[in-house]
């Protein structure tokens, strides 16, 4: 078992191990909650884990009621969001219960969300099921809804008063699934370096999952917390997030956000190779990792991608901040007018 503290606004834990969900009475003891518990879920985790889940609860004095909706993004809507909310209050939630997120990141968005909003603010603990959920969506305290305008556009920073990952629950995760939180995982690899790209280097197996999550998930709150607001360091998070958003936009969401990152992420290594930046022998080693994860995709060229390049508005000239790759482990913000893009990416 293995345990990260995250000091955001308002610190909590993340526990990662083998069985530790059967553990959630215990934890909400010493959190010194008490009375009711939602637990939302999502139809293929719902049947796997939340009866579980519910009998530890109960067997530790809490009343828990248990949500679920369809799985999958079509179902990060308000509509669902309503429900979750209607049933909060049917049920006669205050602002001393809970609401406990059990599945993979749209579960814990919604769930957070909800949380969030209902009475201005309820406890809120993740439990995520999904590689993908574990690494990334867990620290960071963000949570949203998508609107039939856009994904993500409403949402707030709330965070979590616990999150407990049970490594467990990966033996039911479908290997699609697996491989789309590998890809973001490589993302943390080249900002990091060390163990975790090694980990990710020689293979994912049961036996280092538990070391590449705590490190993944210790590698994120370092960074969110020198930026909880996302002003300045914490948009290396968004590396390889750029090529991947335009991927999506471009496929219409028919590739994983994880697999789309991990194109990302070859894209910038290339370029940075390209442009003289990058060392053939870290070049190398990066595009051995994606062989070895099986994410040695090619995706759309990049001429392709580049009218989706989000840029950001707000500010004079009208730049692009992408996140370049200088070495493993050393990853950087460089701002680009927006004229000089296409040029940037031709390597020159
Ligand atoms: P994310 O990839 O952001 O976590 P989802 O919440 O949609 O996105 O989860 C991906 C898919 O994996 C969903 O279909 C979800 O129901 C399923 N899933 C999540 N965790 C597990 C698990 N432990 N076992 C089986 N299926 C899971
Ligand atoms: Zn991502």
């Amino acid at each position: 078992m293995k345990s990260v503290t995250v000091n955001a606004s308002t610190p909590y834990e993340v526990v990662i191990g083998s069985g530790v969900s059967a553990k959630i009475g215990e934890y909400m003891q010493e959190l010194g909650r008490s009375g009711k518990v939602m637990i939302v879920s999502d139809t293929n985790v719902a049947p796997l884990y939340a009866e579980g889940v519910a009998d530890q609860l109960v067997y530790h004095g809490y009343e828990p009621t248990i949500f679920t909706f369809d799985a999958g993004e079509e179902s990060k809507n308000l509509s669902t969001y309503g429900d979750i909310l209607a049933l909060l209050a049917e049920e006669g939630f205050t602002r001393t219960d809970t609401v406990l997120a059990l599945g993979g990141g749209v579960v814990g968005d919604m769930a957070g969300f909800a949380a969030a909003t209902y009475m201005r603010g309820v406890a809120f603990i993740n439990m995520p099921t999904s590689l993908l959920a574990a690494i990334d969506s867990s620290v960071g305290g963000k949570t949203a809804v998508d609107l039939p305008q856009g994904k993500n556009l409403v949402g707030a920073f709330y965070q979590p008063r616990l999150v407990l990952f049970d490594t467990d629950f990966i033996k039911t995760l479908p290997y699609d699934e697996i491989r789309n939180g590998l890809g973001e995982g490589v993302k943390y690899a080249v900002l990091e370096g060390g163990e975790i790209f090694d980990i990710l280097s020689s293979g994912l197996t049961s036996d280092n999952l538990e070391d590449f999550i705590a490190l993944s998930v210790d590698a994120k709150r370092r960074i969110v917390e020198e930026d909880e607001w996302e002003k300045g360091k914490r948009k290396l998070l968004n590396l390889g997030h750029t090529v991947a958003h335009a991927v999506e936009t471009l496929t219409e969401y028919v590739v994983p956000h994880g697999v789309a990152v991990a194109y990302g992420v070859r894209v910038m290594s290339r370029l940075a190779h390209d442009r003289g930046e990058l060392s053939d022998e870290d070049y190398y080693k990066i595009e051995e990792l994606l062989l070895e994860n099986d994410l040695g995709l090619e995706l759309n060229p990049v001429e392709e991608l580049i009218p989706y390049f989000s840029a950001d508005k707000k500010k004079a000239g009208r730049t692009l901040t992408l996140v370049t790759i200088a070495g493993i482990g050393d990853c950087r913000l460089t701002e680009i007018d927006i004229e000089d893009v296409a040029r940037y990416f031709e390597g020159n």
